[in-house]
């Protein structure tokens, strides 16, 4: 029986959703104004082993997933800048070039990082139309309130906006919004509707409303397009513990004022990421890209390390966690060549384990997707295998595909080969480090580190070494 943690209730409750067999899940995502930061990573692939465990399990899942690329405001009070907007002008460009260049980045990492896909992944401002729509509800029932072409969401006529008090996790947190915007009648009010002229500056990214030229506040697109994808009550939710103060009590306010319905079932929340011990943001300025890493250690170590800790548990990210990702791949590989190299013998000892890992496996996953226990399971079994080589071939090959399978659902592929000894890619990379190095002699560096660049994409390293280029294979 599966259980998971519920903000809401902060208690693991065993999970039901509301259609037997299918699971509606939205998560937020990415606002594409910067690269996407190891911590942003952390919380995709939690989301990623949630959806990929629930489909093992056998639900029809279906997950959306919002690219934030408009309203999101430097500062929580509604008072600072769009972070799009700041961004684009900082670099001199259209705000919608830097999202569709954002958009192309985070799908390459999201890949590398073997993160499925989303169903669908919306853009905030491909659903402005709908936005609109609930803002004029929310104004005929008198949740809402418009001052100087901007709308605001009244917390006061909301009675459960109380509910968010059990919600704050600390002073710290709560604090995020200190600042108050005097156009608001309330402290917690927020905005829905934005008015694209502010002082003589003007919105680059703006629609006409029935409150004249603006632009949405972000809460608004995630109560938007869960309810227009996945209908009025979602069976989970997910965003980081940064959104329980403020950013997932605004949904609730929002879609439940609207149709007057439970909003959410499951509430869940991934803890933070802290680098090398401090807090670690985009705005902060303290952060490692998930990029820098993949270029370094490939996809799958990255992988490794982001899902090694429980989603609930804060990690430091320190050099350890690198090292760790890498002896563990490093064992499970030998395990796998153990089997492969063996030929086997007349032994079953292994039968039973094969069961066992499955089940503790799913014991663990099943309380609140536990993988550090998940892991501890594969990790026994991966020692009675090496143990067991004389255990006949056909067991043997059981034992390997259901570790893969296992290994699967946490997000990690050891589907494919390392490929060193691989012919064909041999004799293929050598023509390309040729063209390379004649292309890097006649100075066309443009090719050159285009070639480099596609390589990488693919997860290929060309390390130009004292004995000339050498290429490894890193995901
Ligand atoms: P943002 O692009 O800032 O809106 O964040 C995208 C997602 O990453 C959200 O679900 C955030 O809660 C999450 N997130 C942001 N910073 C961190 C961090 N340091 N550790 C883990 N998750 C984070
Ligand atoms: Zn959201």
């Amino acid at each position: 029986m599966l259980k998971i943690y519920n903000t809401m209730t902060r208690q693991k409750e065993v999970f039901k959703p509301i259609e037997e067999g299918r699971v509606r899940i939205y998560t937020c995502g990415q606002t594409v104004y910067d690269d996407v930061h190891i911590g942003n990573a952390r919380t995709y692939s939690s989301w990623d082993v949630v959806v990929r465990y629930l489909r093992y399990k056998g639900y029809d899942v279906f997950h959306v997933q919002n690219f934030t690329d408009v309203g999101h405001l430097t500062d929580d009070a509604d008072q600072g800048e769009d972070k799009i907007e700041k961004r684009a002008r900082e670099e001199n460009i259209n705000p919608w070039e830097l999202v569709d260049k954002q958009i192309q980045e985070y799908w390459q990492v999201i890949d590398n990082l073997n993160i499925q896909r989303p169903n669908i992944s919306p853009r905030a401002t491909a659903v402005i139309p709908d936005m609109i729509e609930i803002i004029k509800i929310l104004l005929e029932k008198g949740y809402a309130y418009e001052v100087e072409g901007n709308v605001y969401y009244d917390t006061f006529k909301f009675k459960d906006y109380g509910k968010l008090a059990k919600l704050k996790l600390d002073e710290e947190k709560a604090q995020a919004r200190v600042v108050q915007d005097p156009l608001k009648r309330n402290y917690y009010d927020f905005a829905l509707w934005l008015n694209a002229r502010k002082g003589d500056q003007i919105h680059i990214m703006r629609w006409n409303s029935p409150w004249g030229e603006g632009y949405p506040g972000w809460h608004l697109e995630c109560s938007v397009m869960g309810m227009k994808y996945l209908g009025e009550t979602l069976d989970i939710h997910g965003g980081g513990i940064d959104h329980i103060p403020t950013h997932h009590p605004n949904e609730i306010a929002q879609s439940e004022a609207a149709t007057g319905k439970k909003f959410v079932n499951w509430w869940m929340h991934a803890e933070f990421i802290t680098l090398n011990g401090q807090k670690m943001s985009k705005s902060l300025g303290n952060y490692v890209t998930a990029r820098e890493l993949i270029d370094e250690h490939g996809g799958l170590v990255v992988r490794m390390g982001l899902v090694s800790g429980h989603y609930r548990s804060a990690v430091d990210w320190n050099p350890k966690v690198i090292e760790n990702a890498k002896s563990n791949i490093e064992k499970i590989r030998n395990c796998l060549n153990n089997i492969e190299h063996s030929s086997g013998g007349n032994s079953e000892t292994l039968k039973s384990a094969i069961k066992e890992v499955r089940s503790s496996f799913e014991e663990a996953m099943d309380d609140d997707f536990n993988t550090p226990r998940a892991f501890a399971a594969i990790y026994e079994f991966i020692k009675q295998v090496n143990s067991s080589l004389d255990n006949k071939k056909e067991i043997l090959n059981k034992a390997r595909d259901t570790l893969i399978e296992l290994l699967g659902v946490l997000g990690l592929d050891f589907t494919k080969k390392k490929g060193f000894d691989d012919k064909k890619i041999n004799e293929l990379m050598e023509i390309i480090i040729n063209i390379r190095e004649q292309s890097r002699k006649e100075k066309n560096y443009e090719l050159s580190d285009k070639i480099r660049k596609k390589l990488r994409e693919v997860g290929i390293q060309i390390e130009d070494g004292a004995e000339g280029p050498r290429w490894k294979i890193t995901t």
